[in-house]
């Protein structure tokens, strides 16, 4: 009952597009992934129609639900639309229908491996890279706080940030410089559900997202910061005014972190205390043009950092969007390493989370290093918070890594082949060769390094790895394979 109900608002949604649109296809001709997609010779208006005709409970069109299938929430069509129109909203949620569509598998059971995996990478990657008491900073930290009065922002870290706690941790930081009264809210176990509407999993998301905007209202606060893109459009483009369809209120706003920040720029300004003399290019998105904005005010009260411009290709939410199509997502990867190269600047920044994950290494081998905008600023700011994650990715062996990381594996309790399996998930995702079983000579000594670095309370910040790689388990740095 109460699934058919979430579904009719997701008709409902679909209906109200479908009767506002002309058919004019603007929306298609601003999209850049028709081209490499192959739909260069398809009609814009009859795409737009059969976007329509899925949305209203139709079939579509090959060419429509070939571009649903490829879109990578640019949003260039935004802007095109003249009729009021989010046609990033109706061409996900034609995805959606179109699949819901098609197929024998059980709606709810063509996400669970996804989510399942992206769910352990996060459990996982997190703790290796994190002592138990710093990786409470970026639990819910509601229950068990006895507040007198709602903090001013939640800070909504959505789930994936969490593998690069880093990024986390300097946003954070830099909070606690401006005074900001906050929560952290987020995680897996607050997750928006974007893996279930793209399935067409309808329901399935409505539940999810209803329990997490349930969950970070819980708090009191009228303004919730997402980090994230993905979090951003999803909670805030389609999650937001559905239950606000439904229940008749918005319990809060939801804005990007950095757009918050930005706003307080000057305040941030008069807070830095060290020069960061380099030339930056930023790897940037057009998911979000107003946080591109808050970036570039963001570096100008960082004291000695120049902005070089990059006249690139822009496309996608974040890198692992395109995975859609890989050898248009390569392309623009060399494209623009080859352009920041040639500029001779010194830094090339990352924005979101997930790029940063694709390319933090791919600095190593060439004339400029690759940051997080948030070590940038953190610098600047005197703040230290290590890219541990770059640090295990250049490793290209999960072994080795697995040994690096002992202490945390053994404070957090975590399971060796889950570990493993996590690992390879998340760095070996080109590799060719199916991982093996964990050899027994290579388990022994995990294990002695595991005892020895546990009984001495060592870190593993600051040491090198010395497990030698083998064929089942190393892989490959971006820079070596872009
Ligand atoms: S959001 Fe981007 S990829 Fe999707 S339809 Fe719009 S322009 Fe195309
Ligand atoms: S969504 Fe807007 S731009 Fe796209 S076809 Fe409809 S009216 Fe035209
Ligand atoms: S979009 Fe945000 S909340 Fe949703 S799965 Fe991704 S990181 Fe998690």
């Amino acid at each position: 009952m109460e699934s058919d109900a979430y579904l009719d608002d997701f008709r409902a949604r679909g209906e109200e597009m479908a009767a506002a649109c002309t058919r004019c296809g603007d929306c298609f001709r601003a999209c850049p992934m028709t081209d490499p997609a192959g739909l260069g010779q398809a009609d814009p208006s009859a795409t737009a129609q059969g976007i329509v005709s899925l949305i209203s409970g139709g079939e579509g069109t090959e060419d429509a639900v070939r571009w649903a299938n490829v879109c990578t929430g640019s949003g260039n069509c935004i802007p095109a639309c003249r009729y009021g129109i989010n046609p990033r909203l109706m061409v996900q949620l034609a995805r959606g229908f179109a699949r819901r569509a098609t197929g024998e598998t059980p709606l709810s059971e063509r996400w669970r491996g996804t989510f399942a995996g992206m769910s352990r990478g996060v459990r996982m990657l997190s703790r290796l890279q994190l002592p138990p008491e710093t990786l409470a900073r970026l639990t819910p930290s509601r229950a068990g706080t006895a507040r007198r009065s709602p903090p001013e922002v939640v800070f909504y870290t959505g789930c994936n940030i969490l593998k690069t706690p880093h990024i986390a941790l300097l946003c954070l930081d830099i909070l606690d410089r401006l005074g900001v009264d906050y929560e952290v809210m987020g995680g897996v176990g607050q997750c928006c559900g974007v893996y279930q509407y793209r399935e067409g999993d309808f329901e399935a998301n409505a539940r999810i997202a209803t329990a997490t905007i349930d969950g970070l209202a819980s708090a009191g606060s009228t303004t919730v910061l997402s980090w994230c893109p993905s979090c951003q459009i999803q909670i805030g483009e389609l999650s937001l005014p559905n239950y606000e369809a439904r229940f008749g209120m918005r319990p809060f706003d939801l804005n990007p972190f950095l757009v918050f920040l930005a706003e307080r720029a000057e305040a941030l300004g008069a807070l830095m205390t060290r020069r960061v003399d380099k030339r930056v290019a930023l790897h940037e998105r057009p998911v979000l043009p107003e946080v591109n904005a808050a970036v570039r005010r963001l570096l100008a009260v960082v004291p000695g950092v120049e902005l070089v411009e990059i006249d690139v290709p822009r496309v996608g939410t974040q890198a692992n969007s395109l995975a859609v199509l890989p050898a248009f997502k390569r392309a623009l990867v060399e494209k623009e390493l080859a352009a920041v190269a040639d500029a001779g600047v010194t830094t090339l920044a990352t924005i979101y989370h997930a790029c940063h994950r694709e390319l933090c290494d791919a600095g190593e081998g060439r004339s400029f290093e690759i940051v997080n905008l948030m070590e940038l600023l953190g610098e600047g700011l005197g703040l230290v918070s290590h890219d541990l994650y770059k640090r295990l990715k250049l490793m290209q062996d999960v072994d080795a890594i697995i040994v690096e990381t002992a202490p945390r594996i053994a404070e957090h309790g975590l399971d060796l082949e889950t570990v493993r399996d996590a690992l390879l998930s998340e760095f070996a995702a080109d590799r060719t060769a199916a991982p093996g079983p964990l050899q027994p000579d290579r388990r022994n000594r995990i294990d002695g390094f595991m005892a020895a670095r546990t009984s001495r309370g060592a870190d593993f910040a600051g040491r090198r790895a010395p497990a030698p790689k083998s064929r089942t388990t190393s892989f490959t740095n971006a820079a070596t394979r872009l």
